[in-house]
């Protein structure tokens, strides 16, 4: 074959190689071995400038055995002479080194000094050198070496350099870009599979996946929930806005939350593209949860706080208002609270409230709308849907303060007072209709233990009221204690139709704000705590009192004192009450201390031990108001009591109601057992006076025989025609 078919079929099998998959050092290997038969040279090489641009290393090598040796690890500078672009170096036969560039073959190109030595130095006595560019920059460099003698140069070898180093350096620049392509790729892939998210890169106009990351398709949920975002996402119409947001998303199935975010992005092979990720967020969500439970719950009770209710307020007043309906605030507000709990312990108040809680919620309808507002006081929402029960709410409610509590394995009874707000009517505003609701508890407080009231307008003048008698009040307590007056009312024997004892009952009369019942002030008072200077202000007026009358001519004559839950539950009403009865001198025994139902159906051991040390200084003990309460009798025989009170409320229909008399019938027979004597008040009509008579009552108090008035008054009425000692 001659030299030109040589060149052709060399040229011909390269080419071909352009389309191999072996790696580039193979497929260059075996063209330098190639274009070897043609070029018949020592040696041909592609040499690598190392990553410092200081070095050429080999990359292959064929033929001649010393080369590699030799040209290892040259200086890239000694191919200075190599310049940019094809060259041939050779040593003439003169000796010296010559150069030329290809591009002008005809002009000796470098200082012949330097080339000779280079040459030398590197054993060879031609070279033909052509440097490949990869991506712009000289990389390599195509070498053709030869060592013995001299090596022809022509025309078509040279060319034949030049075309083989051009196609070595496509060939190069093709594997190079793929390989970036596909290191980028594998780097991408390891990089979003590194990251806990499950990602998913799909077409931004097609929608097709390119791409899912090991988190995605190694877990169904991820998957599913990146897949239905991205159908989401892809069928709305505010695609452009959507992207760049966080949504969160439930799987039902798995319970995991996830957080779906999505990003723009051109991906490796230049296409827009959407890349979905998707975050288990559980955990944070079980964290977010938990703060939030805490932040909206009461933790003594596990009802929800205010700030859950007036968020959950809003809106379902929202709610009710859209669907045209109507919907209730209950606030409830305990009565004899701040009692138990000063007076027995915030163990028993923090039971007491978690049993009231969990009743609350027990109430069908109220069990997610039930709020512990603060101290005592709870509120109940009644929504829409349960409006129409509001009636069956509100008496499930008082039944449930009906009976007593078990604390301790002791029975209390702890009622009440609730005011009832109705949304939208009164207000829609959140802390308005609260407030209403609040006012109107206020009004059932006043209207007696264990009721509720609804809120009418007439209350907005009563709040202001009520801060008037506020103010009032701390400033009489302060520098005006006179201004309540004691007043008397007659306790009438019924055989013998004298008047043995009396009642000191208290009236206000204020400066700023009139004269005023007890039933206006009494119940702020003991909301207020302002009972107890009250309170005793009166016994000391009623001893003071009841000394001058024994002293002028009623030594037996004795005086009946109120005393107030509160008061009583002070640790030292025994020492106040001590305290008062000397400092007054009266005698002891002509004083009677009344003291409420609703004392002493509390705590018996507690009761037993504050009644007994009261009744060791000498007065005799009442029970008020006995009756209306919910003390059976068998408890009642329990306690040391002198006097029984038979509540007017048995007494105004007495001469019609059969129950009544059986009543007050069976109390005069216990308290002949018992040893204690019954009081009937309320006593208006001489009918009434006539049944009582006969059910074997000891004295009467009520209007009948006398209204309650300053003692100068008392003294005129009462004591008119008695003999004075
Ligand atoms: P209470 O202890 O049940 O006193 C009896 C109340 O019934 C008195 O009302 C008296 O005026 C009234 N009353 C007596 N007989 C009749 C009658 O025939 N018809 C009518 N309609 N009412 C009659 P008052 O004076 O308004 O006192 C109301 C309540 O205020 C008392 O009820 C008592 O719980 C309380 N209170 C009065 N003074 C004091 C006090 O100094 N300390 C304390 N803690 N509470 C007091
Ligand atoms: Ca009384």
């Amino acid at each position: 074959m001659d030299e030109i078919n040589v060149k052709d079929e060399v040229l011909s099998e390269v080419v071909q190689s352009l389309e191999s998959d072996q790696t580039f050092q193979e497929i260059v290997y075996s063209i330098s071995e190639n274009v070897n038969r043609y070029l018949k040279a020592d040696g041909i090489s592609l040499l690598q400038i190392s990553a410092d641009g200081k070095k050429l290393e080999t990359v292959i090598h064929t033929e001649g055995i010393n080369h590699k040796v030799i040209l290892s690890n040259v200086s890239v500078d000694k191919f200075k002479p190599a310049g940019s672009e094809l060259r041939i170096s050779y040593i003439g036969e003169d000796g010296k080194g010559h150069c030329y560039s290809i591009s002008e073959p005809d002009k000796e190109c470098e200082d012949s000094g330097i080339v000779t030595s280079i040459l030398n130095q590197l054993g060879v006595t031609t070279f033909i050198t052509a440097p490949i560019h990869i991506n712009g920059i000289k990389a390599m460099y195509f070498v053709v070496s030869h060592d013995k003698g001299s090596y022809e140069c022509s025309r078509e070898r040279v060319r034949f350099v030049k075309d083989i180093s051009k196609l070595i350096q496509s060939i190069a620049q093709r594997k190079v870009t793929k390989n970036s392509l596909l290191s980028s790729y594998e780097v991408l892939k390891s990089i979003l599979s590194s990251i806990g998210s499950g990602i998913i890169v799909c077409n931004r106009s097609t929608g097709n996946i390119l791409f899912e990351n090991d988190v995605a398709s190694g877990c169904a949920e991820i998957r599913d929930s990146i897949k239905e975002s991205l159908k989401d996402l892809f069928a709305s119409e505010d695609m452009e806005e959507r992207i760049n947001y966080a949504v969160e998303r439930y799987n039902t199935d798995s319970g995991i939350w996830f957080e779906i975010k999505f990003s723009e992005l051109t991906w490796i092979d230049g296409s827009p593209v959407i890349v979905c990720t998707a975050l288990d967020i559980t955990q944070k969500k079980k964290n977010q949860q938990k703060i939030e439970y805490q932040a909206h719950n009461d933790f003594l009770t596990g009802l929800y706080n205010r700030m859950k209710c007036e968020g959950d307020l809003r809106r379902i007043i929202k709610n009710t208002v859209k669907q045209d309906k109507k919907g209730a605030v209950l606030f409830i507000d305990l009565d004899n609270f701040k009692h138990i709990n000063d007076g027995l312990g915030h163990q028993y108040g923090d039971i007491l409230l978690q049993q009231i809680a969990a009743g609350l919620q027990s109430i069908p309808g109220l069990r997610d709308h039930c709020y512990r507002m603060g101290g005592d006081e709870f509120v109940v929402i009644v929504t829409p849907e349960n409006y129409e029960s509001l009636d069956r709410i509100t008496t499930n409610i008082k039944a449930m303060f009906n009976k007593p509590w078990y604390l301790m394995e002791t029975e209390y009874f702890c009622t009440m007072s609730m005011g009832i707000a109705v949304f939208p009517d009164d207000s829609r505003d959140v802390h308005e209709i609260t407030r209403m609701a609040d006012v109107a508890m206020y009004e059932a407080k006043k209207g007696g233990k264990n009721g509720f009231t609804y809120y009418s307008d007439s209350e907005q003048q009563n709040t202001a009221k009520r801060l008037d008698i506020e103010n009032s009040m701390r400033q009489a307590i302060a520098t005006d204690i006179d201004e309540f007056v004691v007043f008397y009312q007659p306790v009438v024997d019924v055989i013998t139709e004298e008047c043995a004892s009396c009642e000191a009952l208290v009236r206000w009369d204020s400066k700023s704000l009139g004269f005023m019942a007890p039933g206006d002030f009494i119940p702020l008072a003991e909301y207020l705590g302002l009972i107890t200077s009250i309170g005793d202000y009166v016994l000391e007026e009623a001893c003071l009192q009841c000394k001058y009358w024994n002293d002028n001519g009623h030594p037996d004559f004795r005086i009946n004192v109120n005393l107030s839950v509160v008061q009583l539950l002070q640790k030292d009403v025994v020492d106040v009450v001590k305290r008062t009865l000397e400092k007054t001198g009266v005698n002891p025994s002509n004083i009677v201390l009344e003291i409420t139902e609703s004392f002493a159906i509390n705590d018996m051991d507690r009761v037993l031990t504050i009644i007994m040390g009261l009744k060791e200084l000498g007065p005799k003990i009442a029970l008020d108001d006995f009756g209306t309460g919910y003390s059976s009798l068998n408890y009642i025989k329990q306690l040391p009591l002198d006097i029984i009170k038979v509540d007017k409320t048995f007494i105004d229909d007495i001469v019609e109601d059969d129950y009544a008399q059986a009543f007050v019938k069976l109390i005069v027979d216990l308290s002949k057992t018992i040893g204690s004597k019954i009081v009937v008040e309320g006593v208006e009509h001489k009918e009434q006076l006539d049944i009582l008579k006969e059910l074997g009552v000891d004295y009467i108090q009520g209007y009948y025989y006398g209204k309650p008035v300053p003692s100068n008054e008392f003294e005129e009425i009462n004591f008119r025609g008695r003999n004075s000692k």
